[in-house]
């Protein structure tokens, strides 16, 4: 059961506000009555209808982003930078992102209007893991790397294990290219566990979210998930 504003604004009918304000008016029908009360609940086989249009439930829909670096993992921003859903095709469904990535990383971010699908990947005890690729400063030695596998202490509590590679690095420019998996989503954690080692990070990227990758698309680029992407991420 769910507010019957919420379900009118979920519809992509009008805001929440808007919604109440059509309710309180008395332009909302639930089963054929007209429902006045803000706090009613509906169930999913009501039959609601808007100034005498029923209400069609939106679909569900579920996209993969190439997020670009310079771009707010946000559907609005108040500053008037770019927000992941200034890169949408046209639709009517109103999309958010699953988590986020900070401005500057670039990567795999996964958007829907599903907020049961949003929790369930979010929700730490799934212990999803992300690959990122940092390019950092220095070259990190075998104990920075045996630190960071054996997790970080950070100032807001000690890290996860975390996966790690050193894919290359340039001993004349002193940088590195590393790989670092981790299953946790605390604010810039990959910049901080790296930052926290001596090899602050110049570039991040995040390559694999569960068993999906970038392969295929480019930055700006974003492409539905298939059905069976979506039925093996539940
Ligand atoms: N870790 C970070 O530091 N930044 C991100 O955007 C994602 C993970």
């Amino acid at each position: 059961m769910e507010r019957l504003q919420k379900v009118i604004a979920q519809a992509g009918v009008a805001s929440r506000r808007k919604a109440e304000g059509l309710i309180i008016e008395g332009k909302v029908k639930v089963n054929g009555k007209v429902v006045k009360e803000l706090g009613t609940k509906v169930s999913p086989s009501d039959k609601i209808e808007v100034e005498g249009i029923p209400l069609e439930k939106e679909e569900k829909v579920y996209f993969l982003f190439y997020k670009p670096r310079g771009v707010i993992s946000a559907v609005s921003d108040d500053k008037g930078r770019k927000v992941v859903t200034d890169f949408l095709p046209d639709i009517k469904e109103r999309v958010y992102p699953i988590g986020r990535l900070d401005y500057d990383t670039s990567g795999l971010l996964l958007l829907t209007n599903d907020g049961e699908f949003a929790n369930l990947l979010m929700h730490p005890r799934y212990e999803i893991n992300k690959t990122y690729v940092a390019k950092v400063q220095g070259i990190p030695t075998k104990m920075a790397l045996k630190q960071l596998e054996k997790g970080i202490r950070l100032e807001d509590g000690k890290t996860a294990p975390a996966k790690v590679k050193l894919l290359s690095f340039d001993k004349k420019k002193q940088k590195s290219i590393m790989e670092i998996t981790i299953h946790e989503g605390r604010n810039r954690q990959v910049r901080r566990m790296l930052e926290a080692i001596g090899h602050p990070v110049q570039k991040l990227r995040r390559e694999r979210f569960a068993f999906l990758t970038l392969s295929g698309i480019n930055a700006g680029e974003i492409r539905e998930l298939t059905p069976h992407e979506v039925k093996q991420l539940r």
